[in-house]
């Protein structure tokens, strides 16, 4: 994609659950080469607006476009196929794979929708493609030296990294983290944050949904504040710094 150019599309998004609207109507986009940072205190509808735009879930009302395609309600594997990469906010490796298994695993169920999940069932050069590439992986994260060790023997911040190199292994256009820097040490949060600044230097885009205002503050370029399901303001890192409302409904939340 061209520096600049908008990768994603929201458009008067909506999620209703029966009666309460967790999303009520949110626009924003997210241009090529940049991190938008969707922040907002606990309930503001930021999980479900990530599930909506990775297509874990179908709005209500609203229009999501990626990459110039009308992808509302599309279900995660095209969002995939399209070339969108997701984390989750719970960690989901495999403590008991490897570093590398857990990213050919990644890889294989995203990039390659079509066939069974699993390593098993792959002939050995599909196989050996797929090593390379998450080796590969490992390595723009900074985990290549250890590939054969078990992800449940990482702490906590470098487990969020395997998640990140596990998404990147399906080689995105756009990568989508909810909550990355939650339960993290400052430490942990200061090479995440040093991660994702050299991810964008390389020309990723990521949209990045996070409740931890100091992370986001310090990384992104543009910030969407999301308040009850709403669209609160929307800025530059000092803009929504200095904005009253935002301060206030943190506060409150
Ligand atoms: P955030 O991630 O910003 O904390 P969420 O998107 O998780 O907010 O939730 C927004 C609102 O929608 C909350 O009031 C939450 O309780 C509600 N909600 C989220 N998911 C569901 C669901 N599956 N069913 C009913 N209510 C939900
Ligand atoms: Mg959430």
């Amino acid at each position: 994609p061209t520096p600049g150019e908008t990768l994603l599309a929201v458009e008067g998004l909506e999620k209703r659950f029966g009666g309460l609207v967790a999303v009520g109507g949110v626009s924003f986009d997210v241009r090529a080469g940049e991190i938008l940072g969707l922040i907002g205190p606990n309930g503001a509808g930021k999980s479900t607006t990530f599930n909506l735009v990775t297509g874990a879930q179908r709005p209500t009302a609203g229009r999501v476009r990626f990459r110039g395609a009308d992808v509302t309600g599309a279900p995660a594997r095209r969002m995939a196929a399209l070339g969108l990469a997701r984390t989750f906010q719970h960690v989901r490796l495999r403590p008991s794979m490897t570093l590398l298994e857990n990213v050919m695993l990644g890889a294989h169920l995203r990039g390659r929708a079509g066939l069974v999940a699993g390593a098993l069932g792959l002939d050995r050069a599909e196989e050996t493609a797929l090593r390379a590439e998450a080796m590969r992986a490992l390595a723009r994260v900074g985990l290549d030296a250890t590939p054969h060790a078990l992800a449940g023997s990482l702490a906590l911040g470098q487990q969020r990294v395997l998640e990140i190199a596990r998404a990147l292994a399906a080689d995105p256009v756009l990568v989508v983290l909810d909550e990355p820097a939650a339960g993290l040490r400052r430490l942990e949060k200061q090479a995440l944050a040093g991660l994702l600044r050299e991810l964008r230097a390389e020309g990723m885009t990521i949209l990045l949904v996070e409740h931890d205002m100091e992370f986001v503050m310090g990384l992104v370029d543009r910030i969407v504040v999301l308040d009850f399901g709403v669209r609160l303001a929307e800025g530059t890192p000092a803009e929504i710094r200095a904005d009253a409302r935002v301060q206030e409904a943190y506060l409150g939340g």
